[in-house]
Parts: structure tokens; sequence; C-alpha cells
């Protein structure tokens, strides 16, 4: 099963504990006044298979990954589908949707795509309580801990910000900062 694509960032440290995999899925239709990343919303990007992105972090020896946007919920089936795959390999999953948790609730597809993770980080970015900070782009946006893999002092020492700069000098700036 394939999840469409915005882009892959292999190794970072400001997406989550540890070292991170982290997936920005390509589509969302939430609209959020402000959005930090306008550039994910059109539906169009690349399509890449589940079993390819666990096996990159397998072979990356990352902590674990984390799935962010766009808006990872408007794929379910693969995002579902990515969950159950990455479960067994012992590897931490965290979920950035613009989704509330009780809209993730009550909706049974939403609720399957977010079965396998280990946190959801929930809510639709609202500019005027903009806070770009452990995994929250705003205030209102809600922790949902779903296992005890990770605790909120494991955010509490991530960066804001984080710039990495590739052999052929490509730069990448990634983080809460300026979202
Ligand atoms: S849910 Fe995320 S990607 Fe979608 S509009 Fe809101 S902030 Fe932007």
């Amino acid at each position: 099963m394939d999840l469409t694509l915005h882009g892959v960032l292999r190794r970072s440290r400001a997406n989550g504990p540890g070292e991170r995999l982290v997936v920005w899925v390509q589509g969302c239709s939430l609209g959020c006044p402000g959005c930090f990343n306008p550039g994910t919303h059109p539906a169009r990007g690349t399509a890449r298979s589940v079993d390819d992105l666990v096996a990159t972090a397998l072979a990356d020896g990352v902590e674990g990954v984390t799935l962010s946007g766009g808006e990872p919920l408007e794929q379910p089936a693969p995002v579902a589908a990515f969950g159950a795959a990455l479960r067994p390999t012992g590897l931490g999953l965290i979920v950035l949707t613009g989704f509330t948790r009780a809209e993730i609730e009550r909706d049974p597809a939403r609720r399957a795509a977010v079965a396998d993770a280990d946190l959801v980080v929930a809510g639709r970015y609202q500019r005027r309580r903009h806070l770009g900070a452990r995994l929250r782009g705003s205030a209102n946006k809600e922790y949902w801990w779903r296992t005890a893999r990770y605790r909120a002092a494991d955010l509490e020492a991530l960066p804001d910000l984080e710039v990495l700069i590739a052999a052929d000098g490509t730069v990448t700036t990634t983080g809460m900062v300026g979202t």
C-alpha cells in the first residue's frame, strides 16, 4: 500500500524523541489560516510504499517515525497499514494531525489510522494561539498519549529548530520554530 508523500527526512532530532525518520504526507483540506506548510495542501504528491518506508527506518536505526503533513488522517488506510507494519519492529510512532481527538475517535477510519501510534498531537493550527514548541504549532493542540513509550519530559528536551546540511550542500530546516 502506498502513502502519497510531500517529503522524507531520514534523521531528525527536532520532530520527536531521539533520532527519527520524518514523513510529511501530501494533501490537506483542513485550511487552517496561517498554515506553515501550504505547499503540502494539493493532493498530488509522490507515492511510496509503506513497506519501503519501514525498511528505510529500520536501515537507519532510528528510534522511531514521526508522521506529519499535510494531513496524515486524510490517508487513513495507508497510515493504518504503516502503523501496523511499524509495531512489530519496535520503532515508535508519533502522528501530528489537524483533526481533533474527538474527530478521530468518532470516525472509524481515522481511529484505525492511529491505532498503533504511541503519541498523537491533535487539533487545528490556531494562529492566535501560536506556540511552535514541543511538537505543537499552537497551544490548543492536544497530546494524546496512547502508550507509555513517550512522556512529556521527552518533548521538553526537543530543539525548536534544526538545520541540516547534506553532503551536497543542501540545507534543510525543520522543527517547530516558524510554524
Ligand atoms: S492541518 Fe496542518 S497542514 Fe493542514 S492546513 Fe492545518 S496546519 Fe496546515
